[in-house]
């Protein structure tokens, strides 16, 4: 009896929750329109927050639709380096990112004191800084890459024979390993990518056989030897669309799965829901993109002084493409 009452009761609770999903979407849907807004948001993001956004995509994907929309607002439904790359594409726009203390404990691994430190010890090494780090090391770095063009860029560095990538020390290892430059990495990990371990990848390869595993270069290099495919976000698309396989085990954040399987609904994605969560990418809601529409919150602004030398690092990046 007790059992019936306790299913009966989250029935009513998923109901209650999927009718204030409705509303909430309708009122955002009304508000975007009165603010002339665009919404942007990662592939990491909640599946209502997916739902809602006009563009979602990785980092590389949101960075050029910021620059070519035209809506006077964007509200950036991701962690902050993202709302301030936007922010440094687009000046004379607002940029809203829903909840203020969305950042990214990887891009919190290095201040810009700490990069400066480092120029002085490798004066003759060409800085290659991951979009995932804030606007004042973007201006101190020579040229931002992401994980979807972090080997092209750094590749496309004809005279550099030295490359100091930071943060993420396991991207820079993944791209040391397809060039011949002397790759310097800096000691810092995204939490969500860095949690798995061989143990977990081998438990999903006995669970299930005909699956191929997907990883994201933010995992570690152990991780990565095990993986059919190393690529972004957007790249797990691509390969999902070109591959025959029909399950994958999908090694990054988990928000990724629901992504794949609105785009492939015919295939299986199989995720690791304890240990590839991002709570930053997480804190956004509904109620939080309802809030930064309709109170103009909270707005992302980056000084002149950081944002030309970040944008000289961005537009470099977004010539190699
Ligand atoms: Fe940062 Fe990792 Fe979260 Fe991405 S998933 S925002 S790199 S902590």
């Amino acid at each position: 009896m007790k059992q019936t009452e306790e299913l009966v009761m989250s029935e009513e609770l998923v109901m209650s929750q999927e009718e204030d999903n409705i509303s909430l979407t309708r009122r955002i849907n009304q508000l975007k329109q009165e603010k002339k807004a665009v919404i942007l948001a990662h592939n990491y993001q909640r599946p209502e927050v997916l739902d809602v956004a006009d563009i979602q995509g990785d980092s590389l994907e949101l960075s050029r639709a910021a620059a070519k929309t035209e809506a006077r607002v964007i509200v950036f439904c991701g962690v902050r380096f993202m709302a301030e790359t936007a922010s440094i594409l687009c000046p004379d726009k607002a940029v809203l990112l829903p909840e203020i203390e969305a950042g990214c404990p990887l891009a919190n691994y290095i201040t810009v004191d700490q990069l400066l430190a480092m120029r002085q010890k490798y004066p003759d090494a060409t800085v290659v800084c991951y979009v995932n780090s804030s606007a004042e090391v973007k201006a101190a770095s020579d040229i931002c890459c992401t994980s979807a063009n972090a080997v092209r860029v750094v590749n496309s560095l004809t005279e550099a024979k030295q490359v100091l990538m930071v943060p993420d020390k396991n991207l820079a290892l993944y791209v040391s390993r397809h060039t011949d430059k002397q790759i310097i990495p800096w000691e810092g990990g995204c939490p969500a990518h860095c949690q798995l371990g061989v143990e977990e990848v081998l438990h999903m390869k006995v669970l299930y056989p005909e699956a191929k595993f997907i990883a994201h270069p933010e995992c570690n290099p152990q991780v990565l030897e095990m993986a059919d495919c190393v690529t972004s976000t957007s790249g797990m698309l691509r390969y999902v669309d070109q591959c025959k396989a029909k399950e994958f085990i999908v090694g990054t954040e988990e928000g990724m799965a629901y992504v794949l399987h609105m785009a492939f609904p015919d295939k299986i994605f199989y995720r690791f829901p304890h240990s590839m969560i991002c709570q930053d990418m997480k804190r956004v809601t509904l109620t939080s993109i309802v809030d930064a529409l309709g109170k103009k919150q909270y707005v992302v602004n980056v000084s002149d002084e950081i944002r030309k030398p970040a944008m000289d690092c961005l537009s470099k990046m977004m010539n190699i493409g």
